[in-house]
């Protein structure tokens, strides 16, 4: 069995940031003012758009093993719920700040608008390094992060879920809290959960089973055969690993890989379930036997038909978005590409599958957990898969017709679609009082 730890070394990759560019929450603003210059949008409304509707900070005071108290700083930020309850992941990583989890927090937004889905959009995080930590010290941080943030949200109110380092056996941890403060048994309170807590069959794999089937019909599109294609997959989480896993068994021959210490490539296909293997073993991706070394760098820029970005924020900037060769980029992570980017990649062609939509599969099947949670009733694993492949398809489709109709690229179209869904709520409702 793997142990909690072992699950957090298997999680995802940190890149350099570079510090010249703007910050995360500055891309979602810029990428938002982009899609706004292409819509009639009342500027009222716009107005409303352009900050998280509330954010809390709070400190986690939790009991070292040592014996000490260390006070780590978290937060939530809840952007709009015009929609419907909020809805979002919680990050554990030494480089959260209140500027990401605010640019999470809209991309959730748009993310849930974009597929269709009745929430609006949050997120939290905490300063922490998960991987340093005991499995007592992440389960006191856990239980006094949601005690903190316990008076802004439930079931009809905002709803976390995992993210970047964050487990389902942190979901549990999170419910069970959540559910012994308020004296209930909630079950959608939280989404991720373990299957014994009544998490959702598919959950584990939805973001890179999304991710997937928007690939399968870009690759249509462009007239990619898989059969005879190449991908290259950045990050080895939990969307990075399932989604080489999956374009995989989709026929695509997997290049290269990588995580937080380094990348592996081979031009004749990496052993996708090896290196499962391997890094189950040793930590990393890094030194798998029958491949060989490459750096973040040039993984990035290696020739290729799909390019999977399953890491953190801002890895495709104008530096090296020139030297993409990829002919899809289909965005695991959040935030992945600058706006500066954006621009080279339109003009070079290359199709870009935004965040927002191709890794929504995530908050999709959390959807699906939360209304089986309020049922109590529990679909099986096909059912979840394929109502996930009807959203997930609608959205790519809605995006395509608006990409199309506005010669725009995929993000801005993404864009334009999710923030037209969500203006057109908050014009109904109006501004109370
Ligand atoms: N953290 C995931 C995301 O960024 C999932 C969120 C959720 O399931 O609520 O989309």
């Amino acid at each position: 069995m793997t142990s909690q730890i072992d699950t957090l070394k298997m999680m995802p990759i940190q890149l350099e940031k570079d510090t010249n560019q703007a910050s995360a929450f500055e891309v979602a603003q810029i990428q938002l003012e982009k899609a706004v210059k292409k819509m009639n949008l009342d500027p009222n409304i716009l107005a409303q758009l352009k900050e998280p509707e509330k954010v809390l900070i709070v400190s986690i005071p939790v009991k070292m093993d040592n014996g000490t108290v260390k006070v780590f700083t978290g937060y939530r930020a809840q952007y709009n719920s015009a929609r419907g309850p909020l809805k979002g992941g919680v990050r554990y990583h030494p480089d959260v700040t209140l500027d990401e989890v605010k640019a999470l927090s809209a991309w959730m937004t748009w993310k849930c608008a974009v597929a269709g889905i009745p929430y609006g959009g949050a997120k939290g995080g905490v300063i922490c390094s998960p991987k340093e930590m005991s499995e007592g010290e992440l389960e006191r941080l856990s239980r006094r992060y949601i005690y903190e943030i316990s008076s802004i949200i439930g079931p009809k109110k905002d709803i976390p879920a995992p993210d970047v380092y964050t487990t389902p056996k942190i979901m549990g941890w999170y419910i069970d809290t959540y559910n012994k403060l308020t004296g209930g048994a909630s079950f959608s309170t939280i989404t991720g959960k373990p299957l014994e807590l009544w998490g959702s069959e598919g959950r584990g794999e939805a973001t890179a089973r999304g991710l997937s089937y928007t690939v399968e019909v870009a690759a249509k599109k462009l007239s990619i055969n898989p059969l005879e294609a190449t991908a290259v997959i950045q990050g080895y989480g939990n969307a990075g690993s399932i989604s080489a896993k999956l374009l995989h068994e989709q026929g695509y021959k997997i290049i290269a890989v990588s995580d937080s210490k380094g990348g592996i490539y081979n031009p004749q296909g990496i052993d996708i379930l090896g290196v499962s293997d391997y890094k189950t073993k040793t930590g990393s991706v890094k030194g798998f036997p029958k491949a060989e070394f490459i750096s973040h760098k040039d993984l990035l820029e290696l020739e290729c038909d799909v390019l999977v970005p399953a890491a953190l924020e801002r890895v495709i900037t104008e530096k090296n978005a020139n030297n993409i060769k990829a002919k899809i980029i289909a965005e695991a992570a959040n935030g992945p590409t600058t706006p500066e980017a954006d621009e080279i990649l339109f003009q070079k062609g290359i199709f870009i599958i935004p965040d927002i939509l191709a890794n929504a599969g995530g908050v999709i099947v959390s959807y699906f957990e939360w209304v089986q949670g309020l049922y109590g009733y529990f679909w099986s694993e096909e059912k979840v898969n394929s109502r996930l492949k009807k959203l997930i398809l609608k959205a790519f489709n809605e995006v395509s017709r608006i990409a199309e109709k506005e010669k725009t690229d995929n993000r801005t179209a993404a864009y334009i679609y999710a923030v037209s869904q969500v203006a057109k709520a908050m014009k109904v409702r109006g501004i109370w009082p």
